[in-house]
């Protein structure tokens, strides 16, 4: 048996290469490419100074929400690690599942659960209800918005408690190396959800039906037919019931994978628009993106599940935060502190992994339509439609940023209309 840590070494050593191995696949935009202009200058070659700064004010109240959702997390999760509230919470558990262990580590999750939706329902209802009316962009009601709201609680509910129960009975069983059976649980769960989610969890949320015009699905066909990839379905979302923006995402694997389009894309877009954003969710699927998601997903799972496991013994040992063995429930508010933490930690990697695929997605675009116009044109009206930053801090965009700025994805079309790329 090889020692822990060589595992770990392992995947890192795996993920490192994956990551180099993508960014000397991809050229990069020649630096001082076209013409020489500040950021300001570029953006305002694109944007109305009104458009900047209404961008710049939505945006700007979104970096604060999500650190101030994280801070919130972290606190409560801290709260209950460092003081005696969650020793307190397994009595409560103890006594109403009347001493059957599998029945209290429900329980005791269901209370937890409880806790952290009370403590970010506040931000949840001001950031994602309030302030996109405010902003005009929402066209859902309340009761739509609570409703949507009820739903996620009891679908993420009904998946993280039975995978609660069986990661302690994992912990019971071998409170050293349950990591490695809790990994391989994990991870089919994320595959299983990645090919059911697109037909069990999202159609509870949303109507989905082919594209209808077929003008564009004339279009569609030629594009996808081009790109050499036998196609799941290409459908619309009835995004318009809740939000003006636009967006279209790629999900789905094996028989489920799929590109989807929102209707407020489709009506506010040209057609030739329409084609660059298909042919940017196909350049994901070229790519292998879900894979390679899933694979690094599930690499950094097991370091996180290692580190974890390793943390539990050490605060088991010290017994100073009210458990002796791992497998006591009270352990479950560390467990999930070192985990957000560990998120947080490698937030800059994760999505900076992240714009790698976008921008390898960009490229395939531009090769698959050869229309950089149409690419400028599209980015143009998403960031609009979307109140996107037009030029966001250095810093927020390697610390939170999934896809490049909008003004890096215009340079690439550039660059590639100057054939400074292919
Ligand atoms: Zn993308």
């Amino acid at each position: 048996m090889l020692p822990q840590w060589s595992w770990l070494l392992f995947l890192l050593a795996l993920a490192a290469s994956t990551i180099m191995f993508e960014e000397r696949a991809l050229p990069t935009v020649p630096a001082g490419s076209g013409v020489h202009l500040s950021p300001t200058e570029k953006a305002r070659q694109y944007f109305r100074a009104e458009e900047i700064d209404r961008g710049r004010a939505y945006a700007g109240g979104r970096y604060i929400l999500v650190s101030l959702r994280l801070a919130v997390t972290l606190g409560l999760f801290a709260l209950l690690t460092f003081t005696t509230l969650a020793a307190r919470i397994r009595d409560l558990s103890v006594s109403v599942a009347g001493g059957r262990v599998w029945l209290t580590i429900a329980v005791f999750g269901l209370l937890l659960g409880l806790l952290y939706s009370a403590a970010n329902f506040p931000l949840s209802l001001y950031g994602s209800f309030l302030r996109e009316h405010a902003f005009g962009l929402s066209t859902q009601t309340f009761r739509s918005w609570i409703w949507d709201y009820a739903k996620h609680a009891l679908i993420s509910t009904g998946m993280m408690l039975p995978l609660l129960i069986v990661l302690y009975a994992l912990i019971r069983w071998n409170p050293h190396r349950w990591y490695l059976p809790a990994w391989l649980v994990i991870v089919a769960v994320m595959a299983l959800m990645t090919e059911l989610a697109p037909i069990l969890i999202d159609p509870l949320f949303h109507t989905f039906r082919p594209v209808q015009d077929p003008a564009l699905v004339e279009r569609i066909r030629t594009l996808t037919d081009r790109a050499g990839l036998r196609t799941g379905s290409i459908l619309e979302v009835d995004a318009s019931r809740r939000t003006k923006k636009t967006n279209a995402y790629f999900t789905g694997l094996g028989g489920t994978r799929r590109v989807v389009l929102y209707d407020t894309l489709i009506t506010t877009s040209t057609p030739e628009e329409v084609e660059l954003v298909l042919a940017h969710e196909l350049g994901h699927w070229r790519r292998h993106h879900i894979w390679k998601g899933i694979a690094l997903g599930a690499a950094s799972t097991l370091a996180a599940l290692w580190l974890i496991a390793r943390l539990l013994n050490v605060a088991a040992g010290s017994g100073r935060f009210g458990f002796i063995h791992p497998a006591d429930v009270v352990s479950l508010p560390l467990m999930l502190l070192a985990f957000v933490a560990l998120n947080v930690v490698t937030m800059p990697i994760q999505v900076g992994i992240s714009r790698v695929f976008e921008r390898e997605a960009d490229l395939e675009s531009l090769r698959l339509t050869g229309n950089p116009e149409a690419f400028i044109a599209s980015e143009v009206k998403l960031a609009r439609a979307n109140l996107a930053d037009i030029h966001p801090p250095k810093a927020i965009v390697w610390l939170m940023y999934t896809h490049p700025p909008v003004l890096e994805r215009i340079a690439m079309a550039e660059a590639y209309s100057t054939k400074e790329i292919r």
